[in-house]
């Protein structure tokens, strides 16, 4: 007995003393490591040679600058071409319109095993061999695997190319520059392109090589068309091939060479059964048009739009993202996620702030000089480890990256045998040092200095095709006025004032927090419901309605079954994480909510058409915002033609009617519903000019503004009394008290915007950085719309008409308000109107009425922004059914209170 005790006491302490010996000897080697490379100062790039450095030419750089898309010098069509766009857009649209559906993928023999044999291309003569072999083909598989962890922006690291006969693996890491050797036979719209899930394959080749895809079938978008309960490859490859795959191994690090016999295998069989998968999922499409339809003009009804969603696919354009400074985004993703909640005014807390925005700047820098991701470079939890610690000396700084990075175990490279501090830390050890101990005190001052001292004269680290442009460019940067901007089409020329008023606009509207907090709701079995935000996950949680399954990103999993899954209803629009840029443009720096569907129909929509809101939110940049808002406008004043129904709400003549009343009129001597009227702000903000400068302006300008308020008065003269009056259209009792109280004051005051003093918009606009993602139900649909137009100036002198001077054109649109007190005039000037049409729909068309009018206004939107970045599943045609379940938070019993 004793003698076991004491066997078991020298078994301990033995096993404790090694384990202190190798823990001791891992850290000396560490610290052994940091010490002479931060001491030499020198990079690890000299030492290593990273298989990219290899590229002589790459069409994305490490730069500020915006992605240049191919040029193609057809100089008839170029004409007509934005000078940044898709150069295939045109065949792209024929395709759209007149789609070239292949009918058999396969021709012949065909054995569905993969043969012993295939080809690895990586000499330019290999490649133009395989360019002659595709040119003949009517139609060949593709897919591709990328790098991403060493790598600034990620790379195309191998193209997989299935034909009918063989298996092709093309090295696009030895090929990298000559590439283009395949461009024709992808953009040739007579040759069919099999890809499944092409969304990213499509912006690789075009980031990588100026490849652009014409003529696509997407095996993803068919299982989309055909409602299959899953729409992966891997489940395709079992139900379809009876093969199984190992998914996992496309996280493996496809730089690799050569490939291991399972990643060779692995990469065939991404392609190799498409062709086959295409087949038979056509076959599909065609047996579901003969069975659900009369019509035999409707046999190819699902294949059809299963191509034009595919090709829908090609018309992406791949864009580098934009920030307004380095690192903004990840530093107010990381200060909401991980510093809020602490978020006092404390030294403390400003310091961490400030500290993360300086780390984030650092690394997004770093990345970019040494073209590696930046969790390469540093991690999250490392950044709000030291922005919390602000450790002292260069030792401490490695310690608190070690011991965090080894907590967390998210290490970027499990693979792989480097460990945290990466190589980019530990050579540039000193950088961080200086950040913290503020010798790099501004956070202006940390671009030039961190890219003189890597990249300048005597710089540290090499040069190379990624980095070259980040020096001229940021010079560029610096003295120019703005940051260069991704797309052509904004003109940075722009006068001062509209530079102004657009600031003010983005300051005060635009969402202060990211919109999509990606949190998860699971099913009880473990499968992805949606993402969604806080308050939703806390709602289900407070009611003991799930459990918390995973804490950053939150995730929760229901306790009870779920009606209806998200894949049931042919659209995994609500399963896509959606990223917190304008949709439009890719504008990632500043946002605002954009509803597709005007407020003014909406608000009047049968609850459970309302119930997909998330569909019909976007965000949308102002620039975007406003060519957008522009759009809906011209198109509201079509429907109000089309239907016969008046936007505006017109005052009757009697001056000594009831305050407050109003009526519907239709302009007849004009016959123009659409003009009858003005809107409340409009009438508002004409009667304050003319009430606070009437006397002062220009009379050209003052006339105009009295047309305006005349419009409402029924065209009679008008008195000053009339002018106060008309300032009060529109606002509750509550806000005209309140407006009566301050007028001494407010109508002299100078309003910061035209017609509203300060007081009044916090009263009658929506924050719209609430804490909602539009997808979590607001308590009573209490929808308003913030709505930007270019409207009268206030200023008084009159000469700058339309400058741009930037006002919210509205908006409180109440649903409840407007039923209740329909004689009341809404803010929204269009309520009545939305009303009326959305009745007139109801009555003659039912529900489906409803969905067309939602159809069109989506068409609207694409129309009239392009948008490129609208998450994967958007889709015009989207049809909202969905029922509630019985713990839905949509369910209109169950309504969640915004408290
Ligand atoms: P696949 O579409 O499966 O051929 O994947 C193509 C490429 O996407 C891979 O080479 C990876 O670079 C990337 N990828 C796809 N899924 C993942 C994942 N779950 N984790 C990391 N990378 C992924
Ligand atoms: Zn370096
Ligand atoms: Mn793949």
């Amino acid at each position: 007995m004793e003698v076991r005790e004491k066997a078991k006491i020298v078994i301990t302490v033995a096993s404790l003393v090694a384990v202190t010996v190798l823990f001791v000897a891992e850290y000396r080697r560490r610290h052994r490591k940091k010490q002479t490379s931060s001491s030499l100062s020198s990079c690890y790039l000299h030492s290593e040679l990273k298989s990219q450095f290899g590229f002589k030419r790459v069409f994305a750089d490490n730069s500020y600058s915006g992605f240049k898309h191919l040029k193609l010098d057809d100089s008839s069509s170029s004409l007509e071409k934005s000078s940044n766009g898709h150069p295939y857009e045109n065949e792209i649209t024929v395709l759209l319109e007149n789609p070239k559906i292949e009918f058999g993928f396969l021709r012949g023999e065909y054995s569905l095993e993969l043969s012993d044999s295939y080809v690895w291309v990586e000499t330019e003569l290999q490649l133009q061999e395989l360019a002659e072999i595709l040119a003949k083909e009517r139609v060949f598989a593709v897919d591709t695997e990328q790098h991403s962890l060493r790598s600034f922006l990620g790379f195309t690291a191998l193209i997989q190319i299935s034909t009918h006969e063989k298996d092709f693996l093309v090295d696009t890491i030895a090929l990298h520059d000559v590439m283009s050797i395949l461009r024709p036979v992808f953009s040739d719209p007579n040759i069919c392109k099999v890809f499944h899930g092409a969304d990213n394959d499509v912006l690789w080749l075009q980031r990588d090589f100026h490849i652009y895809v014409v003529n696509m079938f997407d095996t993803a978008k068919a299982c989309e068309v055909l409602s299959k309960p899953q729409r992966s490859l891997a489940y395709l490859l079992e139900t379809v091939c009876g093969v199984a795959t190992n998914k996992l191994l496309q996280r493996e690090d496809w730089r690799q060479r050569p490939l291991s016999k399972e990643m060779v295998q692995y990469a065939r069989t991404d392609a190799h059964y498409l062709l086959y998968i295409a087949d038979s999922l056509t076959a599909e499409l065609k047996q579901l048009a003969t069975e659900d339809s009369s019509s035999p003009n409707d046999r190819f009804h699902f294949l059809l739009e299963a191509s034009r969603r595919s090709n829908m696919t090609c018309l992406q354009l791949y864009m580098k993202e934009t920030e307004d400074f380095p690192g903004s985004a990840a530093a107010s993703s990381i200060i909401y996620r991980h510093l809020n909640g602490h978020g006092d005014n404390s030294t403390v807390y400003l310091n961490a702030e400030e500290l993360v925005r300086k780390l984030c700047a650092w690394r997004d820098l770093m990345a970019r000089i040494h073209d590696e991701s930046t969790r390469y470079v540093l991690s999250d939890q490392a950044i709000v480890a030291l922005a919390c610690k602000q450790p002292t000396t260069t030792e401490e700084i490695y310690d608190t990256i070690a011991h965090t990075d080894l907590a967390t175990e998210s290490s970027p490279s499990s693979s792989s045998s480097v460990q945290s501090p990466y190589p980019v830390i530990c050579s540039h050890l000193d950088d961080i040092y200086e950040m913290i101990l503020e010798k790099l005190a501004k956070l202006d001052d940390i671009l030039p200095v961190v890219l003189t001292k890597c990249l300048g004269t005597n710089g540290t680290c090499p040069i190379s095709v990624f980095n070259y442009s980040l020096l001229v460019n940021f010079k560029t940067k610096l003295s120019g006025h703005s940051a260069p901007k991704q797309n052509g089409h904004r003109n940075f020329k722009q006068q001062f004032t509209r530079k102004a008023s657009r600031e003010l606009f983005v300051k005060k509207f635009s969402c202060k927090a990211p919109v999509y907090h990606n949190c998860r709701i699971y099913a009880n079995d473990g499968r992805l419901l949606c993402y969604c935000d806080k308050r939703k996950l806390e709602w289900y949680l407070n009611r003991g309605l799930a459990k918390l399954v995973e804490e950053n990103p939150p995730a929760i999993m229901l306790l009870f079954e779920p009606k209806g899954r998200p894949e049931d209803e042919g659209n995994d629009f609500y399963i896509q994480t959606k990223r917190n840029i304008c949709v439009g443009c890719g504008e990632g720096k500043h946002y605002l909510r954009y509803r597709i569907i005007p407020s003014c129909y909406r608000v009047h929509f049968p609850e459970h058409l309302k119930s997909h809101r998330s569909h019909d939110i976007v965000l949308l940049c102002v620039d975007c915002h406003e060519v957008a808002h522009a759009a809906a406008e011209r198109y509201k004043k079509k429907i109000a033609t089309e239907f016969g129904i008046p936007l505006f709400v017109r005052r009757v003549l009697d001056s000594k009617e009831a305050q407050g009343t109003s009526s519907l009129v239709e302009d007849e001597s004009t016959g123009n519903s659409e003009d009858a009227g003005v809107s409340p702000l409009h009438l508002r903000s004409a009667a304050m000019a003319l009430l606070r400068h009437g006397n002062r302006m220009p009379s050209s300008r003052r006339e105009e503004l009295l047309q305006t308020v005349k419009m409402y008065y029924g065209g009679r003269d008008i008195s000053e009394e009339d002018l106060e009056k008309a300032l009060l259209i529109g606002l509750s009792p509550h806000e005209r008290r309140k407006l009566e109280r301050k007028k001494g004051v407010s109508v002299k005051h100078s309003a910061e915007v035209a017609g509203m003093d300060k007081q009044e918009d916090a009263n009658n606009f929506e924050s719209l950085d609430e804490k909602n993602d539009g997808e979590a139900p607001t308590d009573s649909e209490k929808i308003m719309n913030v709505e930007r137009s270019t409207v009268a100036d206030d200023s008084g002198d009159g000469t700058s008409e339309g400058d741009g001077a930037t006002e919210l054109n509205d908006t409180q649109c109440n649903g409840n308000m407007l039923h209740q007190q329909n004689s009341k005039l809404s803010l929204l000037g269009h309520g009545p109107h939305g009303k009326q049409i959305v009745e007139y729909l109801l009555r003659e068309h039912g529900e489906d009425g409803v969905r067309d009018f939602c159809q069109r206004w989506r068409k609207v939107f694409v129309d009239a922004v392009h948008p490129r970045h609208l998450p994967g599943g958007w889709n015009v045609s989207h049809s909202g059914r969905r029922d509630f379940g019985e713990f839905s938070v949509y369910n209109p019993t169950k309504r969640l209170s915004t408290e």
